[in-house]
């Protein structure tokens, strides 16, 4: 049956993710009648909220880093991110809890290298190096590189690009290129722990993603107040603005295609009829399961030799007290890195003593929580793939919660009102997640631009965006992802599409 022929729109996009939501808003800015279908009944994919016992809970995302895309993003429709959400800059940016130690990551190079100093006589200068190698790797990729589709090499094959491509250090490994530097076992895993979070082993991580060094504490960690929901908010309010439609708890069971040619999309058993189709859903979902099989680009085994990043093992814990000495981020770097990694990428087993992240939004927010309580997101990375087990789950929780006490000095498990877990299933009932990954494609060489999914299908007329796609994982690429794919679709309808090499112009100036 076909619903509404009438208001057929020009494009549809699948999904409300930030690709989702920033290919709709540039499409529609250009003049063109775009819905946006989502199979939840809230936009913001990965990153949704949930309210429960009075806590405000951000289910994804937390680091606010690399603040210049969403500036540009919202410039690009005339608002301000000051219009839509209230930007705090966190100080200190987070804080490591060592074997030695808490170590805070104080916002600003110069406190940095200070505090690095601290730590290894020399280190200070050595870091104003190494940021200054990532700044130039961040200029160019971001002026040169992650603003194209990357369908093919040529795409690069450019005097000026070539010129470049050896600054971004694609051939050296990143814990190489962190080891030239820094010889404490600390300042390495400072260095490191970006990419660990990311998506490789760093070994396997080509040192070009030492940019995200330069991202975390040159640009700065930030935090919007209310929660990284209203970054979701914000750009559906711009959306709206700009005439997007959305239909939400509205699941896409099929992308129709018609002589070659895509014809629109099956939504509860209706056709939708629509010349244009975004997928900015999972991309191992849309093309393995919603496009005719004749026009699916991969196979089974080439999903299964994809390098996945990790998954998460996610505990929400609403807590009925404060507890002092929790900054708003917090690393427990107290066990071994090593072994926690080979868990995640060699061996993949639940792991024995791992690696956790505790974000406590509540310590710089207080509307994410009711009065004198904490709000609490822990995270374990995991192993994509893994079997459910809660045996497991609940004995990383026990192991978590009392390193957590430990190093605070409170019993948290006394005073949990609200708990939640989510992993795995739950990122595949939620999302189609292949293999329950959180934050899609590791960000290894044989992985980067041109080596990923590609954007523009075998079928004329729809293109995949988000996070499994180029450029990659994290919040800003996954904005610019939904961007370059619109723009993708403006081409080919003869249209102008969008600059996709841009000027830089850095928020904050390195003193180096
Ligand atoms: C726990 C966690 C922590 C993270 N932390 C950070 C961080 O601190 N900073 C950072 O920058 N990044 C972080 N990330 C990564 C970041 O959240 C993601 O890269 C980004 O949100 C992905 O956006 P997306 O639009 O590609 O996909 P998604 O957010 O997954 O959006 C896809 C949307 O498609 C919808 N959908 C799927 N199938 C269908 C269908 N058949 N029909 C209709 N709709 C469908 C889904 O419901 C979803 O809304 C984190 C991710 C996770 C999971």
């Amino acid at each position: 049956m076909t619903r509404n022929p009438s208001s057929s729109p020009d494009v549809a996009v699948i999904g409300s993710g930030f690709a989702g939501l920033a290919a709709a808003t540039t499409l529609a800015s250009k003049g063109l009648n775009v819905t946006v279908f989502e199979r939840h009944g809230q936009a913001g994919g990965r990153a949704r909220r949930f309210d429960a016992e009075g806590f405000r809970f951000d289910m994804g995302p937390s680091w606010y880093w690399m603040p210049d895309v969403f500036d540009r993003y919202f410039a690009q429709f005339g608002r301000r991110v000051e219009d839509l959400y209230d930007l705090v800059r966190l100080d200190p940016s987070y804080r490591v809890e060592f074997n030695q130690g808490p170590f805070d990551v104080p916002a600003g190079t110069d406190a940095l290298a200070e505090a690095f100093e601290t730590i290894e006589p020399g280190a200070g200068q050595k870091l104003k190096s190494f940021l200054a190698e990532a700044k130039v790797k961040y200029d160019i990729g971001m002026g040169r590189f992650v603003n194209k589709p990357a369908n093919n090499a040529f795409e690069f094959a450019r005097l000026d690009i070539l010129r470049d491509a050896p600054r971004l250090q694609l051939l050296r490994s990143f814990s190489d290129h962190v080891r030239r530097h820094f010889k404490d076992p600390r300042l390495v895993q400072l260095m490191e722990f970006p990419v660990l979070f990311l998506g490789a082993k760093p070994e396997n991580t080509p040192a070009l993603y030492s940019l995200m060094n330069y991202a975390d504490t040159a640009l700065g960690t930030w935090y919007p107040m209310g929660g990284m929901h209203r970054i979701v908010e914000g750009m559906v309010q711009v959306a709206r603005e700009q005439g997007v439609k959305f239909e939400l708890n509205c699941n896409v069971e099929a992308i129709l295609e018609e002589g070659g040619k895509t014809k629109g999309l099956r939504v509860g058993g209706q056709h939708i009829l629509c010349p244009h189709v975004i997928a900015a859903c999972d991309y191992h979902h849309a093309e393995q399961h919603l496009m005719p099989a004749a026009y699916r680009r991969y196979n089974k085994s080439y999903w299964h030799n994809r390098a996945m990043s990790p998954s998460s093992l996610l505990f929400y814990l609403g807590i009925n007290r404060k507890i002092p000495n929790l900054k708003h981020h917090t690393l427990f770097f107290d066990t071994s890195f090593e072994a926690h990694a080979v868990e995640i990428y060699d061996d993949p087993a639940w792991p024995k003593d791992p690696l956790f992240y505790v974000c406590a939004p509540s310590v710089t927010d207080p509307s994410v929580a009711p009065k004198g309580c904490e709000n609490l997101f822990l995270l374990v990375p995991t192993a994509p793939g893994m079997a459910e087990n809660q045996a497991d789950c609940d004995r990383i929780y026990e192991q978590i919660i009392g390193r957590l006490k430990a190093r605070t000095g409170i019993d948290v498990n006394q005073h949990v009102v609200y708990k939640r877990q989510y992993a795995h299933q739950q990122f595949i009932a939620d999302y189609s997640a292949y293999k329950g990954n959180a934050y899609g494609l590791a960000n290894t060489l044989r992985q980067t631009a041109f080596l990923k999914p590609k954007m523009k299908s075998k079928l004329s007329g729809t293109w995949f965006a988000g996070q499994l796609t180029t450029p990659g994982p994290g919040v800003p690429p996954s904005i610019i992802s939904g961007q370059v794919a619109a723009s993708e679709v403006l081409k080919s309808k003869g249209m102008p599409g969008l600059a996709n090499e841009i000027e830089i112009e850095q928020p904050v100036a390195l003193q180096v």
